[in-house]
């Protein structure tokens, strides 16, 4: 027993050292292995050694040194393969689902969108997920292979258990979406592959983080607005998902007493005030509802109603980033989602709103920016929670356990 345990932390060290490295070169291309062994702290025969397999197995590459004369022989420097292991993305969305494969460093090699269809059950849009994977696998070569895959939902999820809690906007609710996607994915070309579930907001927190070029800000926030609004909070490299996998559901936040109803049950959130249902036609009358397109042809005609409800809740948004940044005080917030995209009538109030209240406190404003991957913010950080999992292999996944005292929404 003793010999099976030191055996096993054995490999276990092993298979930290070895996506330490990868780690460190996604963060830093073009080290050698004397460097890399300086910055993570490990003889230089075994960073040789576990290079050679990285490199063997297709993570790493090596690049041809150009001869430099006088100068000797130079250290050959070392990259993140950019084509022979990849990663899937998934969004799973409201209407549709958005599929993306990438490199180990987030670049877009293939895509697909597919709407659900007339059944908008869960498993029947799982299928549809399950479909719109494998088309994006057979757009790849033969010769790529994909290590991992990761799926964003709009709800709060069990990543531990592969299990959707609820996602209000679907009408889904104890879903497990990773058995049935792994159901469905039996007997393909991507059975066997390891899945990874997570909120919508979370995985595209998790893609500014891991597809960053430059080093993240901490803590990251980023604020995803659509039908829903959530966050996904980074803090110290790493996920926060809370005791119970809803950390940054602060799309229900309450930012006015006895305010418009939300979808979950109360008055007053922040999602009732700030995302898709705010913009669109008075009153609670499904007949009246516009879809965000049509707010955008208003908002090109200029019609003063529709113009008001979005400056209204951009000036909600800047109140709700304000006791956000209180909250945690971020070194960056990212916004996304498709309110996002209606752009300066809705980012103007909510940022001038946020300024002025860091000028009456004397504070700098926290800086905001837009999610740098656009509409595909979630389906990219999907893949990015693949990389996150795969590449810490020692982070603890927090299961949230069966007994969920509140539901979210
Ligand atoms: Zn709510």
């Amino acid at each position: 027993m003793q010999a099976e345990t030191t055996a096993g932390s054995q490999q276990l060290l092993k298979v930290n050292n070895r996506m330490a490295l990868v780690r460190h070169l996604c963060a830093n291309p073009g080290l050698s292995r004397a460097d890399l062994a300086l910055a993570v702290g490990l003889t230089k025969s075994t960073v040789s050694l576990l290079v050679r397999e990285l490199v063997s197995e297709g993570w790493l590459a090596e690049r041809e040194v150009v001869a430099t004369g006088d100068l000797g022989r130079r250290p050959t420097p070392l990259f993140i393969d950019p084509d022979r292991l990849l990663l899937l993305g998934a969004e799973v969305g409201i209407e549709s689902v958005r599929v993306v494969a990438t490199s180990l460093t987030g670049e877009i090699q293939a895509c697909n969108t597919a709407g659900y269809g007339a059944s908008r059950t869960a498993r029947a849009c799982i299928a549809s997920l399950a479909t719109a994977l494998l088309k994006v696998r057979r757009q790849l070569d033969a010769s790529q292979q994909v290590l991992g895959i990761g799926v964003g939902l709009p709800g709060g999820v069990n990543e531990a258990r592969g299990v959707l809690h609820f996602a209000p906007n679907l009408g889904w609710r104890d879903i497990p979406v990773g058995a049935l996607l792994g159901e469905k994915l039996l007997d393909t070309p991507l059975d066997g592959v390891p899945l990874f579930i997570q909120n919508e907001a979370d995985v595209a927190a998790l893609g500014e983080l891991e597809f960053n070029p430059t080093p993240a800000s901490d803590p990251l926030l980023y604020v995803s607005i659509n039908q829903g609004l959530g966050a996904g909070v980074i803090v110290g490299d790493r996920l926060l998902t809370g005791s119970r996998g809803f950390a940054g559901e602060v799309g229900h936040m309450v930012l006015q007493l006895g305010g418009p109803r939300c979808s979950c049950g109360r008055r007053g959130c922040a999602e009732a005030l700030i995302a898709t249902r705010a913009m669109l036609g008075p009153g609670d009358d499904p007949a009246a509802l516009r879809s965000l397109a049509e707010v955008r042809a208003h908002l090109v005609d200029q019609d003063p109603e529709t113009l008001k409800a979005v400056h209204s809740a951009g000036r909600n948004l800047g109140v709700l980033l304000q006791n956000l940044a209180t909250a945690y005080d971020p070194g960056c917030i990212v916004l996304g989602g498709s309110v996002v995209e209606l752009g300066l009538p809705f980012l103007q109030p909510a940022l001038a709103t946020l300024n002025d209240y860091a000028a009456a406190a004397g504070l700098p404003p926290p800086t905001v920016r837009t999610s740098r991957f656009g509409a595909n913010a979630v389906a990219v950080g999907a893949a990015a929670l693949a990389r996150y999992r795969l590449t810490r292999p020692a982070l603890p996944l927090a299961d949230t356990g069966a007994a969920v005292a509140e539901e979210p929404a």
